[in-house]
């Protein structure tokens, strides 16, 4: 593939989840390996815009070395649901032709992204759910497959086992305690958009519970002029239809990106009581990155071919 003339906008910006992040209990080395991480996903997802690749690509191959990362709750690293599996959800769409692909509570799926995308390029629906995804990944070849114990990690079980003793002392789900959802949207060359969110959910879920993430509108949006991925406390997310709510207030009252997104994440989603954050790009290549929690993994490469990874608030 050729490399792109000087002048092409591209951009980029990725996600490994918004939540309770301590200061003191991420440890220097920890995050430097997050960090490290973050950056071979931007790398990734560039190196395909950098080749006048498609935004969709970008995605993809960003996420997948996100799902890859046992840092993340994503593929390898998911949280622990109530029974001590795993239940893996994503979603993928491409902006300027809507089309998109979902997967829910997926189980043996090495990179529930690529499902969703198989979902979207070769099957005639938008989102396929456990046993029925499971189905259809087995007419697909290339997903790789696994055993659900290859996406544990040690982290995770010490989540769900802290998780435990909250419920048998009764306490509620507290704010914030989702970790590590992964998402990336990127800006191609040709001015198309592309986002793409998965997760593992949230620690101790029962019942084939199902978050935003994998919600075409709840957790994941593009259109020609804006595309969303989005972390925090699902329920909320759902709620609030904030991937979309975000692109409808840039498409038809004509917000900029930031004000659409300060509004949605750090009002819209609190005043119901939910917390979280989510990344956003619009066509003009502009980039918004707001959460309401300690903090959010993020990493990004603005049209002018500046770059950065963050953890905190700046
Ligand atoms: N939004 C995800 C969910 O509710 C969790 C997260 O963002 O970490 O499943």
């Amino acid at each position: 593939m050729p490399t792109l003339a000087a002048g092409s906008r591209t951009a980029l910006v990725i996600h490994g989840g918004a939540g309770v992040i301590d200061r003191n209990s991420l440890s220097a080395d920890d995050e430097r390996a997050v960090r490290a991480d973050l950056d071979r996903a931007l790398d990734a997802g560039h190196a395909v815009l950098a080749q006048g690749g498609s935004a969709l690509d970008a995605v993809s191959a960003a996420v997948v070395v996100l799902e890859e990362s046992p840092w993340f709750n994503a593929g390898k690293g998911a949280v622990f649901n109530a029974e001590g599996g795993h239940e893996l959800d994503a979603a993928i769409m491409e902006g300027h032709t809507r089309r998109a692909g979902a997967v829910a509570g997926v189980r043996t799926v090495r990179n529930p992204i690529r499902l969703a995308r198989a979902v979207m390029e070769h099957s005639p629906h938008v989102m396929l759910a456990a046993g029925g995804a499971e189905a259809f990944a087995d007419t697909r070849p290339e997903i790789a497959r696994v055993a659900p114990s290859w996406f544990d990690t040690p982290r995770r079980l010490q989540q769900l086992e802290q998780a435990r003793q909250r419920e048998r002392s009764g306490q509620a789900q507290a704010p914030g305690t989702y970790f590590g959802t992964v998402g990336a949207v990127a800006l191609d060359a040709q001015g198309r958009i592309a986002a793409a969110t998965s997760t593992g959910g949230m620690t101790n879920k029962r019942w084939g519970r199902v978050g935003d993430a994998p919600l075409i509108g709840a957790g994941t949006w593009a259109d020609d002029r804006c595309g969303v991925s989005a972390t925090g406390w699902g329920e909320f997310y759902i709620r609030a239809a904030v991937a979309h709510d975000v692109c409808a207030r840039v498409a038809y009252r004509g917000d900029t990106l930031a004000a659409a997104m300060e509004e949605v994440v750090n009002r819209v989603v609190p005043a119901l009581g939910g917390d979280g954050g989510a990344i956003a790009l619009d066509r003009e290549g502009n980039i918004a990155m707001p959460f309401n929690t300690s903090g959010m993994y993020r990493g990004w490469i603005r049209p002018d071919g500046s770059r950065g990874t963050a953890v905190f608030a700046e």
